[in-house]
């Protein structure tokens, strides 16, 4: 913003809102007063449609489509003739802790996990070849306001009495303290952004015994990243929290959310929707659960487990057996509670293992479907994001997925909601680049593509429970998300409003 100002240039209101929602506001401005200088007459205004005739089309954030599914008349309906049917999956699992967990937990444990996390992330900096970056160990041999870059994890972090912010950070050997002063807005925006044990490129000099840092860097995804096509009209449907067993659970939301996949509801162009769907991704709290919060037992529906899970076995044996179903678990899932969660063992949920079209995997897990790459994560660190970060918040649910990618890690903060375990590996670590990352938790459905990325949060099938309403949480139950993995091309499908 300092830059419009700078150049003696306005903005109106509408323009700024605009820029907020643009990836690398910066860069934008940038060209935008390039642009107008090149002008004959210049305007002294930045309007929103000077911005978006910057903006290259692809970029721009225009909302999915939202569809209501129609109920169709026996009468004058064509057979439904499912594509999805006739083609054969691909499914390649490609990361799932199932199986591969130790569930250790002695103090070393989690020495050493830190430092897998930290050494994974650090190749990754390295990758990219062009940052130059010193042992922490080394600082004090820079002097004299030296440019130095280090690549530390976050221990801690405080607001100086002066409104600067103070971190101590570290790498395997050594650790210091540095300061982030908030000499602009750019650099004071990334300082809100960072959350403890993220792992950081820091740029800055040396003051004494003190790193000053003047740029804050996160690994974040490639700016051109190439999404995979499947070559066959394939789509997946996208959805997260049924949280069968609740009250709250709409059963006829869900019903309908069937019928349409199975092809008996819907329009001409939604029941070929339905006919290409191939997969299903369930990104967790597939049930309620019992004892997970206080007081839960009040809002049961069912109060058994094994009848939860046998009762959601029941709305998806219903899907026809060509669509493949994977799930994998949330906190209200019968599985362990820390991160990286095996699969829903067979124990519990019996019935859904039965399904012979059922996938179970671990959370997290990612897997190429006709080649296309989905990272599926419930998503609970994303109240971590949520807390900590003060301009991002739930109902834009998808830019807090942002976040997760951005610090390619998926539950960067430890010891605060989220439980991780301390595993030889890290599997929250964000390695390869996914085509689709797909999240639930929070239960307020968002979607947005972020470097040709496509992120979903799936949202809920569950209403308002009393927790969310003293929160002031309101939900966006009964939508399904679809991702044609041929085009890329998305919409979300609302099984909920106008319905009831
Ligand atoms: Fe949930
Ligand atoms: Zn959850």
């Amino acid at each position: 913003m300092k830059a419009i100002l700078d150049e003696g240039f306005q903005i109106s209101p509408e323009a700024l809102n605009s820029l907020s929602v643009i990836d690398n506001p910066e860069e934008l401005i940038a060209r935008i007063i390039n642009r107008i200088k090149g002008m004959g007459e210049k305007p002294l205004v930045i309007t929103k449609e000077l911005i978006e005739q910057e903006v290259p089309h692809r970029e721009r954030r225009k909302p999915v489509e939202e569809i209501r599914p129609l109920p169709v008349s026996i009468t004058g309906r064509k057979k439904f003739k499912p594509i999805a049917e006739e083609i054969d999956s691909e499914i390649e699992v490609l990361r799932d802790p199932t199986g591969k967990l130790h569930g250790r937990g002695r103090v070393e444990d989690f020495i050493d996990y830190f430092r897998d996390r930290y050494n994974r992330l650090y190749r990754l900096f390295l990758q990219r070849g062009d940052l130059n970056v010193v042992p922490i160990a080394d600082l004090p041999n820079y002097k004299n306001r030296e440019t130095v870059r280090i690549i530390a994890m976050v221990t801690s972090k405080r607001q100086t009495r002066t409104g600067k912010l103070m971190l101590e950070v570290e790498d395997p050997q050594s650790s210091i303290r540095a300061i982030v002063p908030m000499l602009n807005e750019r650099l004071a925006e990334k300082a809100d952004r960072i959350m403890l044990d993220q792992v950081l490129c820091i740029e800055g000099f040396m003051n004494g015994s003190l790193l000053v840092a003047t740029d804050i860097m996160w690994l974040n995804t490639p700016t051109h990243h190439t999404p995979k096509k499947a070559d066959v009209p394939v789509c997946a449907v996208l959805i997260s929290d049924t949280h069968v067993g609740n009250q709250t659970f709409l059963e006829d939301a869900f019903n309908r959310f069937i019928s349409w996949i199975r092809g008996k509801i819907g329009s001409e162009k939604q029941r070929e929707i339905a006919g290409q769907t191939k997969y299903l991704l369930i990104a967790g709290d597939i049930v309620d659960g019992i004892g997970i919060y206080p007081g839960q037992e009040k809002e049961l529906a069912i109060k058994d487990i094994y009848e939860q899970y046998s009762a959601s076995a029941g709305f998806l044996e219903q899907i026809p057996e060509y669509v493949e179903i994977i799930i994998i678990p949330g906190n209200h899932d019968a599985t362990r509670q820390a991160l990286p969660q095996p699969a829903i063992p067979e124990k519990y949920a019996k019935p859904l293992h039965q399904i012979s079209n059922v996938k179970m995997l671990g959370n997290p897990s990612q897997v190429k479907l006709h080649g296309v790459n989905f990272l599926l994560s419930h998503g609970r660190s994303l109240d971590d994001v949520a807390a900590t970060i003060p301009r991002i918040n739930m109902n834009k649910s998808a830019e807090v997925m942002k976040e997760l990618l951005i610090g390619r890690h998926l539950a960067p903060q430890f010891g605060n909601v989220v439980q991780i375990a301390p595993e030889e590996q890290d599997w929250l670590v964000i390695e390869e680049i996914p085509d689709v990352f797909h999240a639930g938790h929070v239960h307020i459905s968002g979607q947005r593509r972020y470097r040709n990325i496509t992120l979903v949060n799936s949202g809920t099938w569950q209403s308002q429970t009393d927790y969310q309403r003293r929160r002031g949480i309101i939900p966006t139950p009964g939508k399904a998300h679809i991702v044609n993995l041929q085009t890329h091309q998305s919409l979300i499908m609302n099984f909920f409003e106008g319905c009831e």
